[in-house]
Parts: C-alpha cells; sequence; structure tokens
C-alpha cells in the first residue's frame, strides 16, 4: 500500500511541476495614486500580459483623475460646489459615495469622508509639519458629518453642505486594486497579484503555492507578526507609521478621528482581509480609528472579514479566524 502511494506521488510529480513552469510572468511598477504601485500576471503568452498591464494602468489613471483632490478632477469640481443644491457628478463617483457612506454607518462615523476641512488643517509634508490651533479645528469639526451628504445614485446627483470637502483617500485607492484585477479577469487571467503599498488583491495561485503575505509589526519593522497564505482575497493595511510628524514626543499621523479632528489614537495599525479592497481599504482606516476591541468586535459580525489591530500599547490583537496565521 506504502509502495503504491509512493508510484503515484512520483507520477504526478513531473506533470504538476510541468503546468506551473510553462507560465510566464510580466510585473510593471508605477507611481498611482499616491503610491507605488506594483501590478504582476502569470500566463501563456508574455505579449498579451504585456497588454493586460498596460490595460491596468490606463485603468487605475482614469480613476485617479476621477477622484483625486490633489489637482482638478470631478471630486473638487463637486467639493467647489458643496452648498449649491444637487451636483451632477460621474455615476462612478456617486456609486463610491454612496459606498463610504454605508461604511460610515457600519463604522459609526470613524469612517468619513467629509473629513476634508480638518485634513487640510493638518500638513504632514516633511518640509512643513503643522500643528493647527485649536480653535481652527473646532470650526471646521463643524463642516464634518457623513449624514449630511445626499446622494442620489440614479440621476447622479450629490448634494453637500457649504462649505464641506469630501476626500477619497482612505477608499480609492482600494477601488482602485478592485478595478485593476477586474481588468486582469475580464482577459482571461487565472493568476496575479495587484499591490499598491502593501495594499493588495491576489488572485489564484504563485508559481503553484498559495500567495504568501508578511503582515509586520508597525513599529517592529523587521518582525513579521502574521504570514497570511492566501488565493482570491485581498489584505489592506492602514496604520500611523505611513505619514506621520512627531512634536514633543507626540505622533501626528495622516488618519483622523471624525470625532475629535485630531490624528486617531485607537490602533496603530489595522489589516483587513476581505473579498473587495475597497471595502477593505476604507475598513482598516475605520479600525485605525476605532479602539482594537471596537474594531475587532465589528469585524467578528461581518461576514467573511477578518482583521488584525495591533494597539496603541503595541499588542497583537486578531479576529477568530485569523488566530492560526499569528506568530510570536
Ligand atoms: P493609506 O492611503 O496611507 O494606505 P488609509 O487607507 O488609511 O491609508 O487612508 C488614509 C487617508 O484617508 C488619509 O490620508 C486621508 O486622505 C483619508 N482619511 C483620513 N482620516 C479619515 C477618516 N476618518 N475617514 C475617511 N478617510 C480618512
Ligand atoms: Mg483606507
Amino acid at each position: 500500500m506504502k509502495r503504491f502511494a509512493f508510484a503515484v506521488f512520483f507520477f504526478f510529480l513531473p506533470v504538476l511541476s510541468f503546468a506551473d513552469t510553462a507560465l510566464e510572468s510580466v510585473s510593471r511598477t508605477l507611481g498611482v495614486m499616491g503610491t507605488d504601485l506594483k501590478l504582476e500576471v502569470f500566463g501563456e503568452d508574455p505579449m498579451t500580459l504585456e497588454k493586460v498591464l498596460n490595460d491596468a494602468v490606463v485603468e487605475l489613471e482614469r480613476i485617479e483623475a476621477l477622484m483625486t483632490d490633489w489637482k482638478p478632477s470631478p471630486l473638487t469640481r463637486l467639493n467647489d460646489q458643496a452648498g449649491s443644491g444637487a451636483v451632477r457628478v460621474p455615476s462612478e463617483l456617486a456609486s463610491i459615495i454612496r459606498r463610504s457612506l454605508e461604511v460610515s454607518k457600519l463604522t459609526g462615523g470613524a469612517f468619513d469622508i467629509s473629513y476634508g476641512a480638518i485634513g487640510r488643517l493638518w500638513s504632514f509634508s516633511r518640509e512643513d509639519p503643522r500643528l493647527p490651533k485649536a480653535s481652527s479645528i473646532r470650526a471646521a469639526l463643524k463642516l464634518v458629518g457623513y449624514e449630511k451628504i445626499q446622494v442620489d445614485e440614479k440621476q447622479p446627483l450629490v448634494t453637500l453642505p457649504s462649505e464641506m470637502t469630501l476626500g477619497l483617500g482612505g477608499i480609492a485607492k482600494g477601488y482602485g486594486v478592485d478595478r485593476a484585477m477586474g481588468v486582469y479577469l475580464k482577459h482571461g487571467i487565472e493568476h496575479g497579484i495587484v499591490n499598491a503599498g502593501g495594499d493588495l488583491k491576489v488572485l489564484g495561485k504563485k508559481n503553484g503555492k498559495l500567495w504568501e503575505i508578511a503582515i509586520k509589526h508597525p513599529r517592529e519593522r523587521e518582525r513579521v507578526m502574521a504570514l497570511l497564505r492566501v488565493s482570491n482575497t485581498c489584505v489592506v493595511t492602514s496604520g500611523d507609521y505611513e505619514r506621520f510628524f512627531e512634536v514633543d514626543g507626540k505622533r501626528y499621523h495622516h488618519i483622523i478621528d471624525p470625532r475629535t479632528g485630531y490624528p486617531s489614537t485607537g490602533a496603530m495599525s489595522a489589516t483587513v482581509v476581505a473579498q473587495s479592497a475597497e471595502y477593505a481599504d476604507a475598513l482598516a482606516t475605520a479600525l485605525t480609528v476605532l479602539s482594537p476591541q471596537e474594531g475587532l468586535s465589528l469585524v467578528e459580525r461581518l461576514h467573511r472579514v477578518e482583521a488584525i489591530v495591533v494597539g496603541q500599547d503595541g499588542r497583537v490583537h486578531a479576529t477568530s479566524g485569523l488566530q492560526g496565521a499569528l506568530r510570536s
């Protein structure tokens, strides 16, 4: 019996490895959506793979042009018309705003794209770190509040109260990742990755094995706190270590607590595993605002969503489905 098992093993092994090595891979890195983006696809014909990557890049650049607030875009035109009634916007913009509002409701407002009036008070550029005046923050807080945004997705129209400013920095990158993966799928690609500076979506396998994603601790950047072996899923991380400055030993970072107007103090970092990168992106931002306990109990209630959250004390927490991925 044992000998038979061996025979089967040796018979299949060369066939499997032949199927793996037959796949070519093509990859590309580029700067888009304020991050280093890496695209990689596997398949039989390199020319086809190049074409797939070209199309994915075009799609990512299209989304950036639609949703950026760094230069004029349909989003900035909407912001400019805040307070002047219902504004016609591209339907994709109305839809992502509507979905953002759903995440706001789910997270009790921890995720809120109307943070813009606060966001512009904070500068995280290296040359000009700026601590805003408490009075400016108090005034800007009055302009924040997702409940006041109205979306009519059919028309499509969006209405913002006077002076409200939307920013999609916490969700648009995830949407871009989903759309780039959509391009892969449309072309029949079966294995590949879209990696937007560590926010990623993986398809199929890498050289016949599950994709291995190492999650690093937000303070000890050499320490792998979790190792995920995944396929057809998204892994997105937010944290206080990406863009920040320090004044008198206190860290000020780019995720704003919409309740206080100051950088969030909930968690150091949050990693979300989910089917949609957009959803994972928004949730990861929210979980950085919430405390680890609040964030984890929220995620435990969600279907097919898992999370790893690092508290302010540096301790690592995970939902039930990821306990096995944690490393001591
Ligand atoms: P990154 O883009 O660095 O991966 P996130 O996905 O967490 O990180 O997004 C952070 C960005 O989201 C900020 O730079 C800002 O544009 C925006 N943002 C900050 N605070 C919030 C918030 N509470 N809700 C929604 N968006 C936010
Ligand atoms: Mg995010």
